[in-house]
């Protein structure tokens, strides 16, 4: 017994007389966490707690997950639809009809006066898939715009644009079982203890068991990085380069797989003629890891019996980031490492249902991995939706970010938002803020009223959130789960779907279309478009995505009638020669010339501004800004700063700074720490008016994702430290 431990009060554990306990998955990462949420005697939520049989987080939740019951009374939930003829005016209250005709009116006025892709609808990654499928029913097949897209161009477009360009179909290859085969791990760029802490959870579990070397490559010494065998602190913006020379030592000492490359690969000769300019030591002066580490880390990879990668946001956001998704393809293959036990590009999605987007809301083309450039792809789904074929575009429109570009050109002059917040997300908040306010029309759809992007609204719409909503999500390992509505929205907020099917009478007037009305039959619809392909999921049902606690796809119709249950653990895709998705099944090797195109620091300013998240909030904190537990622990934002550079600066711990970008200005407190190097401050992104009045996010040419990770700045001491808190905390007002 510890001294003293008798004399101390025992612990105790509130009783939150908990009656029923209801099950979903997580609303907030893209992990996929099954969670319950416990019910008291009144129906109201009051705890939550994962699921231990769960294959996914086996009975954990991280710190979002905990207190996820909180959200449905959180302050600052819409409750009633209201309008304005002007985005300077107070709202007034109205009912849904009243509300849905003006946007449905505004749409047709807008497209009537300034052509069909002058109306814009940007959606998220944070809807239920059956919810991205009916909006990308209406959108493509009724309303008829093109610009049509997703925040998730802010997150995954990179991985998405480099899978495609690798493998010719988007679709992560592996599994979190991976883990528990490999025998070394590349983290690129990613944050697993603080971003993914469950799946950090299953990492850290199969490396103590086995021991495989980790290696992180990232500038800053993240919690990954502390638990890492190596930690390449790579100068921002040059992992290709680093990517280039690990493939030159692995082809210089024949470490590739050729047997696989020849089975299963193009292009090799063409990349072997790119790599041969990366010699380690060239690449060592761009890149700042040493030669020696580059010959060690190239050899440890190639020479394991199975070997992964996982990335996130310092690969994708960035100039060439769907570059480095393609350079870990590259990688990856070369070494025969894709579909295979432990050997995977996994790319580590960001929002919970960033992969649903991706594979059913027609953003980047037609449901089920389906393009637009692809004419029998156009007639088959223009018969299956009983839509005229050439009323769909015969290529994708603009992306998210040339959307706001567009705004401010004035070409979009109409914008439907939803469930996301461009006012706090994008990069550069000056020019969105221009961008918004030249809109004729803009309509918020999203459970909370007090967005900094509803400043701009002409028409609020109050949605549902999460667990007040029906159908299923897809996580990082194409893994399925269900959402069951537990709680019902506040007030007179509606359902995404609800709102949907409601717009769609309205632009369906002769009933042409069908738009089932349950997420449960549109989930059934969605089966029937995905036989035979990459994504099958012909073989579920809601109930058996709830028994098993998330299936992953591919499951089959024949699957399911041959009785073969889905398997427990871990599927991947592309196991067998030759079954990539481009028409020769064949996967590219693609070279990749490095090009220096970011924003580095100079002599005005001198320090890189590297911007990421932290555990307690998500993204824009709309919602865990709202939530106790989760604000308390940083509800200002603050900088990570080299102990040096604050000596330098005379900056103390604890002493608010201003940040000074060529976009802007913004006020944090300062917290020196080793964790960054004396040329680099680290700033989290979750807070309004701070982090992207900085950024300069150029687009990455391929995905057209922004580089949030690479923007200079100077910071400057503030004489008056209590006018610096007060405009810290006025900046918090949202
Ligand atoms: Fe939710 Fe992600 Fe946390 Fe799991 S790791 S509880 S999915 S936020």
């Amino acid at each position: 017994m510890l001294f003293g431990r008798t004399q101390k009060n025992p612990i105790t554990i509130a009783d939150k007389q908990v009656v029923d306990w209801k099950y979903a998955a997580c609303g907030y990462c893209s992990t996929g966490c099954s969670i319950e949420v416990g019910m008291n005697a009144d129906g109201k939520p009051v705890a939550s707690r994962g699921v231990a049989d769960a294959d996914v987080n086996r009975g954990k939740l991280c710190l979002k997950g905990i207190f996820e019951h909180e959200l449905f009374d959180s302050a600052g939930r819409g409750t009633v639809p209201k309008m304005r003829n002007h985005w300077n005016q107070e709202w007034q209250r109205t009912d849904w009809d009243t509300a849905l005709d003006k946007l449905h009116d505004e749409v047709r006025r807008i497209q009537a006066k300034h052509g069909p892709d002058s109306f814009a609808i940007i959606s998220t990654g944070q809807m239920l898939t059956e919810e991205f499928y009916t909006l990308g029913k209406l959108t493509r097949g009724l309303i008829g715009t093109n610009n049509y897209d997703g925040n998730t161009t802010l997150c995954m477009s990179s991985a998405v644009s480099g899978y495609k360009r690798s493998f010719g179909s988007d679709g992560p290859p592996g599994c979190y079982e991976d883990f528990e085969h490999t025998g070394c791990l590349i983290a690129w760029g990613s944050n697993l203890p603080e971003q993914h802490p469950i799946i950090y959870w299953r990492m850290k579990e199969a490396q103590e068991k086995r021991g495989f070397p980790l290696i992180v490559v990232d500038p800053r010494v993240t919690m990954l990085a502390q638990n890492a065998n190596m930690h390449l602190t790579i100068t921002p913006g040059t992992d290709v380069v680093l990517m280039n020379a690990l493939m030159h030592v692995i082809f210089k000492e024949g470490l590739h797989d050729q047997r696989y490359i020849d089975a299963n690969t193009n292009g090799v000769e063409a990349l072997r003629a790119e790599v041969e300019k990366y010699d380690p030591v060239t690449a060592a002066k761009i890149c700042g890891i040493d030669e020696d580490t580059i010959r060690v880390v190239a050899r440890t990879f190639a020479k394991a019996p199975a070997a992964m990668q996982i990335w996130t946001m310092g690969i994708n956001q960035s100039t060439h980031g769907s570059d480095g998704v393609v350079g870990i393809n590259n990688l990856a293959l070369i070494t025969g490492n894709i579909g295979k036990p432990g050997g995977t590009s996994l790319s580590i999605t960001g929002q919970c249902n960033a992969m649903g987007t991706r594979e059913w809301s027609s953003c980047s083309g037609l449901p089920g991995f389906r393009y637009l450039e692809v004419p029998e792809h156009r007639a088959e789904m223009a018969k299956f939706w009983n839509v005229d074929e050439e009323f769909f575009p015969k290529k994708r429109g603009m992306l998210q970010t040339d959307i706001y570009q567009a705004m401010e050109a004035g070409q979009i002059k109409g914008l439907w938002l939803i469930a996301t917040n461009p006012m706090s997300s994008l990069p550069n908040t000056a020019r969105i803020r221009r961008a918004m306010e030249q809109l004729e029309f803009c309509v918020v759809q999203d459970c909370y009223q007090d967005t900094e992007s509803a400043q701009y609204a002409h028409v609020y719409l109050p949605a549902g959130t999460w667990a007040e909503k029906d159908g299923v999500m897809t996580n990082t390992e194409r893994r399925i789960n269900r959402v069951k509505p537990l709680a019902i929205p506040p007030g007179e907020a509606k359902p995404d779907l609800w709102v949907f099917n409601r717009m769609a009478e309205r632009f369906n007037k002769a009933g042409k279309v069908n738009f089932p009305e349950t997420a449960g039959e549109i989930f059934l619809e969605m089966g029937q478009l995905s036989k035979g392909r990459l994504a099958d999921i012909s073989g579920m049902d809601h109930a058996l995505l709830e028994k098993n606690r998330g299936v992953q796809w591919p499951y089959t119709a024949e699957q399911r009638d041959k009785g073969e249950v889905p398997p427990k653990g871990g599927k991947r895709i592309y196991t067998v020669d030759g079954t990539f998705s481009y028409p020769d099944g064949r996967a590219k090797l693609i070279p990749l010339p490095f090009i220096d195109n970011n924003e580095v620091p100079d002599e005005k300013f001198p320090i890189w501004l590297n911007t990421g998240r932290l555990i307690e909030h998500w993204h824009g904190r709309t919602k865990t800004g709202k939530i106790g537990n989760n604000n308390k622990y940083s509800p200002i934002p603050f900088i990570e700063i080299n102990p040096d550079l604050a000596a330098q600066l005379g900056i103390q711990r604890g002493e608010y700074v201003r940040m000074v970008s060529r976009r802007g200005d913004a006020v944090a407190m300062a917290q020196p720490t080793q964790r960054v190097p004396k040329n680099m401050v680290f700033l989290p992104f979750h807070f309004h008016d701070c982090a992207n009045r900085l950024t300069l996010g150029l687009l990455d040419p391929h995905s057209r994702q922004p580089a949030y990770k690479q923007s200079a700045v100077r910071i400057e001491k503030i004489a008056d430290q209590v006018a610096a808190a007060k405009l810290s905390m006025e900046m918090r007002k949202f």
